[in-house]
């Protein structure tokens, strides 16, 4: 049986509000990890952080939203909860999964002992308006949602066992004092491993999108009330839809934007490019065939990607419930000097919706751990949803791989 650990925030707690990485000293006596080493999220109840970021390392996480570019009125359709609030305190935590097979005699789940954390950070938010209130939700405590109440609000990126924190890009992590309007979902899935239970904890709906920043009782110019007054209007005519369905327009591949795939301006630098995988994943997430879909293509590359069931590789993939996120890929990528060191790839098995979902999933995110960013339209499959497009690289995603992995 997994111990859960005790609660200790209190020196992480200091930390929250750093970007990057910690400025402590780096004592020489301490064996330093090695450079290649993966860092892994900090684990709730163990001890601090050891200040072993390797200089000149960046951590980079791309996050896979669900809803992209909605309305004000479909984010309330798919929002159970509405608020105006103001984070009171942050807390690290982690979503532990583990390690599942391809193969009947690979143990799968906990027998496998082999898991790996997702860092996430939790916003107790204290409830000033209620716009939007549709079900029987209860607050942090338990009770039910009222004004005044508290939610917790988790949010993926946290904090890391090198001493760095590691965020999306696109949304920061949540800091004591930050007003907000939250569209909200109650979060299911796996609980993170020092919260009590899931009692209370919602994700925004649609990552950035869904948390609009209030300052001065404004929100990008408009009053706050007027916002939550609109809301409430859409509340009282459209009821709630759910956190899964999901509006996004496909958007058909036109000739008059081919190409023009954006990259993270890192890439493995090793020639050829040989790249091991582990795939953790069931049968679920077909993750040998994205290799081969970037491997195999109608442009000659010079990428090796190599699958195998288990071992520590340069690209870690594993699947989880991660539960209604807002996300249904995460890859957290580390590279050095505009080259990749090592990346880890989460699936999540909450909006998996079948085989074609799990293909066009499973071929973006590989996209995105040989350092290939986004795409506007189903040209490429970096297309932000690219359960939409085709389950193939187009000749676009073939000529980039091709650039940057030159045969
Ligand atoms: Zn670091
Ligand atoms: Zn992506």
């Amino acid at each position: 049986m997994t111990k859960k650990p005790t609660r200790s925030w209190a020196v992480p707690l200091a930390l929250l509000g750093v970007v990057g990485c910690t400025n402590a000293e780096v004592d020489d006596s301490s064996e330093s990890a090695p450079k290649d080493a993966h860092v892994t999220a900090w684990v709730p109840g163990t001890p601090m952080p050891t200040h072993a970021h390797a200089e000149g390392t960046e951590h980079s996480l791309e996050i896979d939203w669900i809803r992209q570019g909605g309305s004000l009125e479909d984010l309330t359709d798919h929002s159970a909860l509405v608020i105006r609030g103001q984070v009171e305190s942050t807390r690290f935590d982690v979503i532990r999964t583990y390690a599942q097979s391809k193969s009947e005699t690979q143990p799968s789940g906990e027998e496998s002992g082999i898991s790996s954390d997702l860092p996430v950070t939790i916003a107790t938010v204290r409830i000033g308006d209620i716009a939007r209130s549709s079900m029987a939700l209860e607050s942090a405590s338990g009770g039910t949602i009222a004004q005044g109440t508290t939610v917790d609000v988790m949010f993926p990126g946290g904090l890391l066992s090198d001493g760095c924190t590691l965020a999306p890009k696109d949304n920061p992590l949540p800091k004591v004092g930050e007003q907000a309007v939250l569209f909200l979902t109650p979060q299911g899935g796996t609980e993170p491993m020092a919260a009590r239970s899931m009692t209370g904890v919602y994700s925004v709906t649609g990552g950035p999108m869904g948390r609009v920043q209030v300052q001065d009782d404004l929100v990008q110019g408009e009053p706050v009330d007027a916002l939550l007054d609109r809301v409430e209007a859409r509340a009282r005519a459209v009821q709630y839809m759910g956190p899964d369905t999901r509006k996004v327009p496909a958007q058909e591949p036109t000739a008059q934007n081919w190409c023009g795939v954006r990259l993270f301006g890192y890439k493995w630098c090793r020639r050829p490019a040989n790249i091991t995988y582990t795939d953790y994943t069931s049968t679920r997430w077909p993750v040998g065939d994205a290799l081969n879909a970037w491997m195999y293509t109608g442009v000659s590359n010079s990428l090796y990607l190599y699958w195998r069931s288990s071992g520590t590789s340069d690209v870690m993939v594993y699947e989880g419930y991660y539960g209604y996120t807002g996300w249904y890929g995460y890859t957290w990528n580390s590279a050095s000097g505009g080259c990749m060191s090592g990346s880890t790839v989460k699936l999540n098995n909450t909006y998996h919706t079948g085989s074609h979902y799990a293909k066009t999933v499973a071929i973006h995110e590989i996209g995105h751990t040989i350092g290939i960013e986004h795409h506007t339209n189903c040209n490429s499959i970096m297309y932000t949803d690219p359960t939409q497009c085709a389950a193939s690289i187009t000749s676009c995603d073939a000529q980039v791989a091709s650039q940057l992995y030159p045969y």
